[in-house]
């Protein structure tokens, strides 16, 4: 057995298991993979649908006890769960690079905004939890936040622990109870490492489930009575689907989508600054971010040197095993999100692109590829790649600029490059977009700023920082009188 299976995230714990009331064993199990060599890592247990039932239903059960627990304890809980997680640094890392193919470094970092997410939640119980409202002095009218009750959350495989603890930690901390539901790919460091954190720091039985499974586990989730809110974050398409589904069953919906997002690089730009800026942007774990930089656009007179300095850089950059090498570039979640990278890059070169770098792979890890010459017609520019592709267009003006950059379903990112802020801003405020970056690459987030797209990118939400509490809760009107009067009736 793996030496990872010996340690606090034992595979006998969670090995056949989900963790609903405890671990229980379950008849559907499913391999953990490490895309990186093909290796098992342990075996999961998968949840059915009336498994999805039995949780929300002891979830339901849970949640009135919760909500009553007063404000700072349920803050000390959160902070509990951070000094847990920091006791297990090391391994909850290690899971991260071997499950989910990260890189140490973009690990360690989704670590640190785990953490920056308990933290946040933790601040929410003692936060001021209404206002006061006008009326007549006869009577107390006020408006307060309260918990939903059971929030459902399906996570993907991307950032597995960040997705799923910017909702559950949350969720929880304003007396919610939730059942999680993370990507079978990674449902350690994404779902049983937030169990076993949760247990440990004393999180009261029934409040935390967490059933990994397919779609068929996330469509129950969605149409489960006892749910009063779905938090997903995913494709566009799964989106659409969990969208209808919950819409059917009245849930309040969140839906964090895909995105197609723009890095424009004017020409005044210092081009080796905009090539590093395009670089992380794209090849950040191997492009599998929502807010991955997907389409770069550059301005035609200094395109072809970009072009140049980026191509140098991708093909310097090391892949492989980020286990067992130093890299930076490994390994894409499965064969066939590889393939599906593959498939667009090898259509758009046969609809003319030029090949500047990369476009070739070792087993799943894509090296590093830059597009030249692309333009709106071809499939890299429309779809969202999910893998270490620089897709390059040139522009003319500034109007052309926007208008690429909007010619798009999505509305997730957008960065802006160039010397002159004010230039920057003012095309900034034409995009379509949730998040817009001047100066920076579109992958960026902090959790302690809201977080959500437009278009196809979402539903209108955002999750994160002063966003979690229209998120988490929902408005009550309370008024309150010293004693009933009559009504002309
Ligand atoms: P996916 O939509 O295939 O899966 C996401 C989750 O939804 C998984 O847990 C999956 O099991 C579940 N699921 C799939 N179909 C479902 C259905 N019909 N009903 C209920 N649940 C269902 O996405 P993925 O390929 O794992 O993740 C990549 C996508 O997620 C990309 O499009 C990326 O842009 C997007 N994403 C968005 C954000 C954001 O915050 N906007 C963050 C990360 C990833």
């Amino acid at each position: 057995m793996d030496t990872l299976q010996q340690a606090w995230l034992q595979g006998e714990d969670w090995g056949g298991k989900v963790y609903s009331n405890g671990w229980q064993a379950v008849d559907s199990r499913l391999d953990v993979i490490e895309p990186a060599t093909g290796k098992r890592l342990g075996t999961i247990g998968t949840a059915s649908g009336s498994d999805v039932a039995t949780a929300a239903k002891a979830a339901r059960d849970a949640q009135a006890a919760w909500a009553d627990v007063p404000y700072d304890e349920r803050s000390s809980l959160m902070l509990r769960v951070v000094a847990k997680a920091q006791e297990h640094f090391e391994e909850i890392v290690d899971w991260l690079v071997r499950e989910a193919g990260a890189i140490r470094p973009r690990a360690e970092f989704e670590f640190g905004l785990m953490v920056t997410a308990l933290r946040e939640a933790a601040f929410m119980p003692s936060q001021a939890q209404g206002i006061l409202l006008p009326g007549p002095s006869t009577r107390i009218s006020f408006a307060r936040r309260v918990p939903l009750g059971v929030v459902g959350v399906i996570s993907p495989f991307n950032f597995p622990l960040i997705l799923a603890m910017r909702a559950v930690a949350p969720a929880l901390a304003v007396g919610n109870a939730v059942v999680l539901k993370p990507d079978p790919r990674t449902s350690v460091s994404g779902g049983f490492v937030l169990a076993k954190l949760f247990e440990e720091a004393g999180l009261p039985k029934g409040l935390l489930h967490v059933l990994p499974g397919g779609a068929d586990a996330g469509a129950a989730l969605c149409s489960d009575p006892n749910v009063a809110m779905i938090q997903f974050t995913g494709s566009s398409a799964a989106g659409r689907k969990v969208g209808e589904l919950a819409g059917r069953h009245l849930k309040k919906l969140s839906l964090e989508l895909g995105g197609k997002n723009s890095l424009i690089v004017l020409d005044d730009a210092d081009l080796d600054i905009a090539a590093s800026n395009a670089a992380w942007g794209a090849y950040l774990h191997q492009g599998q971010i929502c807010m991955s930089s997907g389409r770069i656009l550059v301005q035609e007179r200094v395109a072809d040197a970009f072009a140049e300095k980026l191509a140098a850089r991708a093909t310097h950059l090391p892949c492989g095993d980020p286990f067992t090498g130093q890299v930076a570039i490994g390994p894409m979640i499965s064969d066939g999100q590889l393939q599906h990278a593959k498939g667009i890059v090898d259509a758009t070169v046969a609809a003319g692109a030029k090949l500047l770098a990369g476009g070739t792979h070792d087993g799943l890890v894509y090296h590093p590829t830059v597009l030249g010459g692309v333009t709106p017609a071809m499939p890299a520019f429309k779809e969202e790649i999910f893998g270490p592709v620089a897709v390059l267009t040139s522009f003319g003006s500034d109007d052309e600029a926007v208008e690429l950059a909007n010619d798009t379903e999505y509305g997730l990112s957008a960065g802006i490059i160039s010397r002159s802020v004010g230039r920057a801003l003012a095309i900034g405020n034409r995009l379509r977009v949730g998040l817009l970056h001047i100066n920076d690459q579109t992958v960026a987030d902090e959790v302690v700023n809201p977080f959500g797209g437009r278009g196809a990118s979402g539903n209108g939400t955002s999750i994160g920082g002063p966003a979690n509490w229209e998120e988490f809760t929902q408005w009550q009107w309370v008024t309150i009188k010293d004693q009933a009067a009559a009504y002309p009736m």
